[in-house]
Formats: structure tokens, sequence, C-alpha cells
């Protein structure tokens, strides 16, 4: 069996409904070849950063272990954004029904043309920083250090819990195969 490697993607969205959003992007994680979902944060409603004038973000972090290179999740992941409706060309920063970053990929550090590792902006944001401390009290962003320890500097910016995602392995499985049976996809 080919080796999995654990890694963390941050979800978030702004446009409809948002929770809906980031539950069936759960549920298309979890039902894609090569990998499995193995623990999600709470939801948060976090202040939009970069373009002030826009609606509240809903956003979770959950952690996924993976048979696919970096560069393959990260082509999975911008799939499925495309999937969700996501229009690609709008305002840096500005409106989206789906995002999912690549936060972390082992302790991978990499600045390419199309990905780097570890996510850019990651650890200068309370949306990300809080939610991936919830499902990893320890874990660090080479280069920055423990994740913990980076939330002090952001507390002022704007992000509450807003309760459990209502997520589950089982419930997402379940979803994607009612989703495939009434679209006809084997
Ligand atoms: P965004 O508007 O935040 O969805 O940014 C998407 C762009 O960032 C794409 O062109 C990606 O190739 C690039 N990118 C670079 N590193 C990452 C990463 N770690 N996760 C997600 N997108 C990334």
């Amino acid at each position: 069996m080919k080796k999995t490697h654990t890694a963390f993607v941050g979800l978030g969205g702004n446009i409809g409904d948002r929770r809906a959003a980031l539950e069936n992007a759960l549920a298309a994680l979890a039902g894609a070849d090569r990998i499995t979902v193995d623990a999600c944060s709470r939801l948060f409603e976090s202040a939009p950063i970069g373009m002030e004038r826009q609606a509240d973000f809903m956003n979770a972090v959950c952690r996924v272990q993976t048979a696919l290179s970096p560069l393959q999740l990260l082509a999975e992941l911008q799939r499925m954004e495309t999937a969700a409706g996501r229009v690609r060309g709008g305002a840096r920063f500005g409106p989206r029904v789906l995002d999912l970053d690549l936060l972390l990929y082992g302790r991978v550090r990499c600045a390419g043309e199309t990905l780097t590792l570890p996510h850019p902006r990651m650890a200068g944001r309370r949306f990300v920083l809080a939610p991936l401390v919830e499902i990893a009290p320890e874990v660090c962003i080479p280069g920055h250090g423990r994740a913990a320890d980076l939330l002090a500097a952001v507390a002022g910016q704007k992000c509450r819990p807003l309760g459990d995602l209502l997520y589950s392995a089982a419930a997402a499985e379940k979803k994607l195969k009612q989703r495939n049976v009434s679209s006809g996809t084997p």
C-alpha cells in the first residue's frame, strides 16, 4: 500500500448557504479517492481580511490522510472548488462560495509557481489558527513554530466558534452515495 501523509485543509466561504458549502466540501473530501478525513474542527465565523466590504466568512479546518502528492491534493481541492460553483478571476480576497487551502502537508516546505507550503498566509490568520489548534493542539507550522503560540498575535481578528460542523465520515459517505445515485454516477 502506498504511504500516506498527514495534511491539513482550510475551508471557507461567504456566499449563499455557507454552512452547506463547507459540509458538502467535507463530504466530497471524504468521498475522494486516496483521501481520508480523520478530524474536523468546529465551524467558525470570521470577519473578512484584505477586502473588508463583504459578508463574514464561515471557516473550518480538517485533517486528512492522503496518498496523493501535494500537487495532486491541491488539484483535487481546486476541482472541488469549481464543482461547488467557484468562479476564478474575481477580486483577490473577494467573496467566494468555497475556498479550499492546502495549509500543511507533513513538514514539507516549498515555494513553487502553483503551490507554497506551509500556506503563505496561514500563520497570521486567526480563522485558520483557531480551528487548526482545536484539532491539532501541538501542531507546528514549519518556519513559524507552534500554531498555538501564534494565536496571541492575532487575537484582535474577529473570529468566533459557531458549533459543530455536523460532520461524520459515515454521514458524509451516505450523502455522497445518494448524490451519485441521483446523478447517475457509478
Ligand atoms: P485563492 O484565491 O486563495 O484560492 O488562491 C488560489 C491560488 O493560490 C492558486 O493559484 C494556487 O495555485 C495558489 N496557491 C499557492 N499555494 C497554495 C496553497 N498552499 N493552498 C492553496 N492554494 C495555493
